[in-house]
């Protein structure tokens, strides 16, 4: 039988939290009285959270288990979850019980209202560095700046999507996936839920910073242009700046002013533009280097172990 609702969870190293993170979902989910499919993706797990998974699939025949052939990371995690879902609401949820189980409560109301995008927004969080706060909002602000889509603020992956919405966003298949810039990129009727993002129950993060780097990277190329451009714009300033620059030198130097002898300021100016012009270069090559993984066409994960059916 098809469920009502998917609840899809990554996991990385998450066997401090999977009991609780259980008990609690089941707690919720069998208070609305409709069918629901947990699908636990395994993200490469090496601290034992895979023989977890498969037991508590074995205790509860509507858990799905994903096992990864390796780690993938949480994005492709989520994506694989999707593809395995059924539900007709489906929930991503985050193993460490940061997002509360009882706020798809929230998501599942607003779905029933005609949403298919119910997204939640972190009105607070606890638990986190000053400097992981700094980062993300910083983050979110930069990405709402350049890009094109209107990516909500302050939203991470916790949110719940319509089944029209994961068949779409299965049909997008890009390599180097930023999942909420993606949901907003589909459109339909979307709305925001605030909730209180609580501390993680146990474990560490799993997103250090050169993560959320990468992640950001992955944000701003895939949705937008405007690094490429950048050079651009740098090019037109010095290109302005030295015609106005070089008849006034000359002038200078007519009227036997003794202004920019020697070597420092060709220096400057050589490493200047140097140093403009190989940041251009490596810009190109982000670019390049995501085209060319695209261009491969590899498959996004490969699985160990995983139900028969998939939507792909
Ligand atoms: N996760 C994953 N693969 C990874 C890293 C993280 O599946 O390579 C999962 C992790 O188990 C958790 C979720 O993604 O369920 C969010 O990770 P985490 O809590 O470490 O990130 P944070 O909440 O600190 O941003
Ligand atoms: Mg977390």
């Amino acid at each position: 039988m098809k469920p009502t609702y998917s609840i899809i969870v990554p996991i990385y190293n998450e066997i401090c939290c999977l009991d609780a993170l259980y008990s609690r979902l089941k707690e919720v989910m069998d208070s609305t009285g409709e069918p629901w499919e947990l699908v636990l993706v395994d993200d490469g797990s090496t601290d034992g959270s895979t023989d977890k998974i498969r037991q508590l699939a074995e205790q509860d025949d509507r858990i799905r288990p994903v096992i990864f052939a390796r780690n993938f990371g949480h994005q492709i995690a989520v994506t694989a979850g999707m593809d395995y879902s059924r539900g007709d609401a489906v929930t991503i949820i985050d193993a460490d019980l940061q997002d509360p189980p009882e706020v798809i409560l929230d998501l599942i109301n607003k779905w029933k209202e005609g949403y298919e995008v119910v997204f939640a927004v972190r009105a607070e969080r606890e638990g986190e560095t000053w400097f992981k706060m700094f980062t993300a909002s910083l983050f979110y602000r930069i990405i709402f700046k350049i890009t094109d889509v209107d990516i909500p603020m302050d939203t991470g992956d916790f949110r719940l999507l319509d089944r029209k919405v994961v068949d779409v966003m299965g049909t997008m298949r890009e390599r180097h996936r930023f999942l909420r810039g993606m949901g907003a990129w589909v459109g339909f009727r979307q709305i925001g839920v605030p909730y209180r993002r609580a501390a993680r129950y146990a474990g560490e993060t799993h997103y250090p910073f050169r993560k959320m780097f990468k992640l950001a990277l992955n944000a701003i190329t895939s949705f937008s242009y405007f690094p490429l451009q950048l050079a651009t714009y740098v090019g037109f300033i010095s290109a302005g700046i030295s015609i106005v620059t070089i008849p006034i030198v000359i002038i200078m130097r007519l009227a036997g002013d003794q202004a920019f002898l020697g070597q420092a300021s060709t220096l400057i100016a050589v490493l200047f533009l140097g140093g403009v012009q190989l940041i251009s270069l490596g810009i190109l090559g982000e670019y390049i280097g995501r085209i060319y993984d695209e261009v491969k066409g590899r498959p996004l994960y490969i699985v160990s172990e995983a139900p028969s059916e998939t939507n792909h």
